[in-house]
């Protein structure tokens, strides 16, 4: 596919910048990606350190946004005084959305009660700043969309489903819920027609993409690595050809999805 002279603006939804295999070189991936088209980029905290690394990367970068919350594999490590944090860094003016949370299966990490409690702390913390809540959800779709439902009854839902892997009812539900649907580089994978079908289903208005870098970097440059932003535009293409949309297109509506859900325009 040779499409690099269409204009393509590009928001990666999820991004993991504070990763520290970032550390040597933030400031060439962060240029890697403008050169790419990527205009905008979520850097989504799993800890409160994460956290507020990410709240100064966004200082530091423009086309960085914030993203605070606690992990759901991360909640066993929580320390006293660490949700407040989170807390007041959502208030501060300095975040744009709330996460990552959710809820996770496959990985033992953190007693499951544990992981409920902090996903509805963070879907009461959406709700209260007004902030988009941001969806981890690995082999538990329906604990996922029971504690979803049981939020929307106290209000209408505001967020975003990352690196959905779930199915089409799933999709379908989120969809009802007011919820955006995001797909990183797992969709582009060869054994991931399933997937690619409900990529295809979503209504034009509530795709995003994202690469979830430094994981897992979309098919054709799968071997390189870490992932970074740049390669979101592999997602973007894949996706693209499976709606059968223009790349430019496809791009300019994920963009503007993406500016709506996150209140940057
Ligand atoms: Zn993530």
């Amino acid at each position: 596919m040779s499409k690099s002279n269409e204009t393509c603006p590009l928001f990666d939804t999820h991004a993991h910048l504070d990763d520290e295999r970032f550390d040597e070189n933030r400031a060439t991936v962060i240029e890697n990606a403008v050169a790419a088209g990527v205009t905008n980029i979520v850097c989504i905290g799993t800890t409160v350190e994460t956290s507020a690394k990410c709240i100064s990367i966004a200082k530091e970068y423009p086309i960085v946004h914030a993203a605070v919350g606690i992990q759901p594999n991360c909640c066993a490590e929580v320390k006293p005084g660490d949700w407040e944090r989170i807390v007041d860094m959502a208030r501060s003016g300095d975040a744009i959305a709330i996460g990552e949370t959710g809820l996770d299966r496959y990985w033992d990490d953190c007693p499951f009660e544990i992981q409920q409690d902090y996903f509805d702390r963070h879907l009461a913390l959406s709700k209260e700043t007004g902030l988009p809540f941001v969806v981890h959800m690995r082999d538990c779709q329906a604990d996922v969309l029971e504690m979803l439902q049981a939020a929307s009854l106290r209000g209408p839902l505001n967020g975003l489903m990352h690196s959905y892997t779930g199915d089409a009812n799933g999709a379908r539900e989120c969809l009802d819920l007011g919820l955006y649907i995001s797909f990183a580089g797992m969709v582009t994978y060869k054994k991931s027609d399933e997937l690619r079908q409900v990529a295809a289903a979503i209504p034009a208005d509530r795709i995003l993409i994202e690469t979830d870098s430094p994981y897992l970097s979309p098919h054709p440059k799968r071997s390189v690595r870490p992932n970074e932003p740049a390669l979101v535009r592999h997602t973007a293409e894949c996706l693209a050809d499976v709606r059968q949309a223009p790349l430019a297109e496809f791009c300019r509506q994920t963009h503007e999805n993406a500016m709506r859900l996150f209140r940057l325009q």
